[in-house]
């Protein structure tokens, strides 16, 4: 499957010219993820960020955040976001949730993986965005935060794909939809 974002693809040539171990205007693209220094022989690769999102359900309903920021800004987004060094998926899911949305969450369950790309500050970062199904059983704290500016409760089966800000998350959408029996359907 291929992700369409309109975001420029491969290594950030054009931001990484000096060598950060000798100084030399000499980094080159030496392989498809790696930058190196013919000088000093440094290397560096740029990895995929291990991302993390949460088709979150309360009563049949997804939970969705509102995009605080660029980019995408004001668009419909799944809760979640990137896994912090010596982090487990799940520990980031129940994390970002919480600071994203002020909510425990039920024993998430993996749905799915999907590459994804993210422009800050003018850097591509390509991503695994990993997808996981969960529920809130109780959502009278519910207070969005961090960089999500509001929140919608939606049936899956009414939302639109395209109001989505990522490509990774209408997959994981499609994927919900296919599901026999979804969280909160009895
Ligand atoms: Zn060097």
């Amino acid at each position: 499957m291929t992700f369409q974002t309109g975001a420029p693809s491969g290594v950030p040539l054009a931001d990484f010219i000096h060598c950060p171990r000798c100084g030399a205007a000499s980094l080159s693209s030496v392989e498809e993820r790696a930058v190196g220094c013919p000088a000093c022989g440094f290397k560096f690769y740029f990895n995929c960020a291990t991302a993390v999102a949460a088709l979150l359900f309360y009563r049949g309903r997804l939970v969705l955040g509102v995009r605080a920021k660029e980019p995408r800004k004001g668009m419909l987004d799944m809760p979640g976001g990137f896994v912090e060094f010596d982090e487990t998926a799940e520990e980031a899911l129940r994390r970002e949730i919480l600071e994203e949305l002020n909510l425990a969450i039920t024993q998430p369950a993996y749905l799915l993986s999907a590459p994804n790309e993210y422009v800050y500050a003018g850097i591509l970062y390509k991503t695994t965005d990993l997808f996981f199904v969960c529920e809130a059983n109780d959502i009278s704290a519910i207070k969005a935060g961090d960089d999500v500016a509001d929140y919608r409760l939606v049936a899956p089966s009414g939302l639109d794909p395209q109001t989505l800000a990522f490509p990774s998350a209408r997959a994981a959408l499609r994927r919900l939809l296919e599901l026999p029996r979804r969280p909160g359907e009895g």
